[in-house]
């Protein structure tokens, strides 16, 4: 079956806003949904309201949440003793009205996985993929982790949940919040931990039972060895370890054009990713993530819904679509002969992967 029956949008996730100099721009949310319409002019985006307290509260401690809550109270005047109690200032600033506006941008994730425990094989939040938030505090641009969020809900239906990250960044936060919950394995593919944020996400990493699984690469990895990477590890992970149902974080700064980070992946190397967790034939909730050149996110994500969806990704989107964007060619020249980069490591990570799922 094609189409995108569950996909959850509305204009006030845009909301989710730090600040002009922030890279978490809206406007990557904005043009990718005109970017989805443009191509598939049947789209409906089904408003999800905001997360519940209900929800929250299955990955967050309630401290926590009543804090974000205060934050948001003080509008712009944040005193200086609330900076650092949840938050750090620099990266994740609090701004007014950030309770609603993190509620609004979750709430897609758990309706998607609200629809996926009713039956439905696909529900995607245009929003979200806020990987990083900690159950305890705010991290790198995320406030409530409305994966983790996701995973917590599938689990009262499904006996084994696994989390697939494709994001340039490490998905410490769902790591964390699930490390002792051997069945919501978390699978995270990323730039090493040891050049870029946050730090973690390395191979020796290990949760309850078989849980954590990492592939962490070297910088300049190209798109081919990264999903080599990806493809490998992820087939064994799902033969051994037999999940019911997935939660994909579709972070789209792996790609070569990504200001903030170092990987080389071209569009259609990272589209193949999705493809891999699509046909396993699993229920999947699906949501965004990071990804940060406003000429390239429209493209991938479109891509990846129309992916999820089984329906055809075009070559170029349509001219109804400015070229101010940026983003009409809709894949990446594929790369040249010699091209290729990061053999070494990739290989030593299949292998040591292969050692270990058995
Ligand atoms: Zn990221």
């Amino acid at each position: 079956m094609a189409g995108l029956p569950h996909f959850y949008y509305h204009p006030r996730m845009l909301a989710y806003d730090f600040g002009p100099q922030h890279p978490l721009k809206p406007v990557r949310l904005e043009r990718t949904i005109a970017c989805t319409k443009a191509l598939y002019p049947w789209l409906q985006c089904i408003e999800p309201g905001y997360a519940s307290e209900e929800d929250v509260l299955l990955v967050h401690d309630e401290d926590y949440v009543e804090f974000v809550l205060e934050l948001t109270e003080h509008g712009t005047a944040v005193p200086e003793e609330l900076f650092g109690r949840g938050f750090s200032t620099h990266d994740t600033p609090p701004f007014p009205g950030i309770y609603q506006a993190a509620l609004a941008y979750s709430a897609g994730s758990a309706r998607a996985a609200k629809d996926v425990c009713e039956g439905a094989m696909l529900a995607i939040n245009a929003g979200g993929g806020l990987h990083h938030a900690q159950r305890y505090r705010a991290s790198g641009f995320c406030v409530f982790n409305d994966p983790a969020m996701a995973c917590a809900i599938l689990k009262e239906k499904f006996n084994r949940v696994m989390y697939v990250d494709i994001d340039l960044h490490h998905g410490d936060g769902v790591q964390a919040i699930f490390l002792d919950d051997p069945d919501v394995i978390t699978f995270s593919i990323h730039e090493t931990g040891r050049v870029l944020y946050p730090g973690t996400g390395f191979i020796q990493e290990r949760g309850a039972g078989m849980s954590v699984i990492n592939v962490p690469l070297e910088p300049g990895t190209t798109g081919d060895l990264w999903l080599q990477a990806f493809t490998e590890v992820f087939r064994r992970a799902v033969d051994v370890l037999k999940p019911e149902a997935f939660v994909l974080q579709m972070g789209c700064d792996p790609h070569r054009t990504d200001p903030l980070g170092h990987l080389e992946c071209d569009v259609q190397s990272w589209l193949g990713a999705v493809k891999e967790v699509r046909d396993v034939g699993l229920p999947i909730v699906a949501m965004t993530g990071g990804g940060y050149d406003i000429a390239n996110v429209p493209r991938m994500w479109s891509a990846a819904f129309l992916t999820l969806g089984r329906l055809e990704v075009p070559a170029r989107m349509p001219d109804s679509i400015p070229v101010e964007w940026g983003c009409r060619e809709i894949f990446d020249p594929p790369l040249g002969p010699g091209q290729s980069h990061g053999h070494e490591s990739v290989e030593t990570i299949i292998d040591y992967w292969s050692e270990v799922l058995r």
